[in-house]
């Protein structure tokens, strides 16, 4: 058993992602919400949402900011299906390291495959590139839905 640890630390990879600090391949973004391509994807079309609240993990997540980031999941899952032409869109979201969480900042998973097909966590890098172009394919396909 690890020790839970819910203190927010401001140095965390997705908060300076928020703060513009390091770059990511930005899919969807509005005043509580941040969706981006996750750079060490499980599937093809791996992207993370988070909250633009400092929350580290589900017990702390302000209601309006759990609304907004569901909100924002389901645009990004209809833009994957398209893009993607997957039907079956895992959304996962870790709490605590004992679960394998390895940042921080509370964030949900949509992951375009099958349960029986989800790569290794958090493990291999994805071609840049690559990245940037379905994060501009999903952004368009958000575009147009809206
Ligand atoms: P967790 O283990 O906390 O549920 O998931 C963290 C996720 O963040 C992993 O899927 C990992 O691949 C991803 N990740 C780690 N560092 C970075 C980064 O610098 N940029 C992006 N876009 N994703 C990251």
């Amino acid at each position: 058993m690890t020790t839970l640890n819910l203190t927010y630390e401001d140095d965390n990879i997705f908060a300076k992602i928020l703060a513009g600090d390091i770059p990511s391949h930005k899919v969807y973004e509005d005043d509580k919400t941040l969706a981006f391509m996750d750079v060490m994807p499980q599937a093809k079309g791996h992207v993370l949402v988070i909250p633009k609240q400092k929350a580290v993990e589900l017990s702390q997540l302000e209601p309006e900011y759990a609304s907004a980031v569901l909100m924002t999941a389901k645009k990004v899952m209809q833009a994957q299906r398209q893009v993607f032409e997957r039907e079956g869109i895992i959304q996962m979201q870790l709490n605590g390291a004992e679960a394998g969480q390895t940042v921080y900042h509370y964030h949900v998973h949509l992951i375009p495959t099958n349960i029986h097909q989800l790569g290794k966590h958090a493990s291999t890098q994805a071609d840049m590139a690559e990245l940037a172009e379905q994060a501009k394919q999903l952004r368009e396909a958000i575009a147009a839905a809206e």
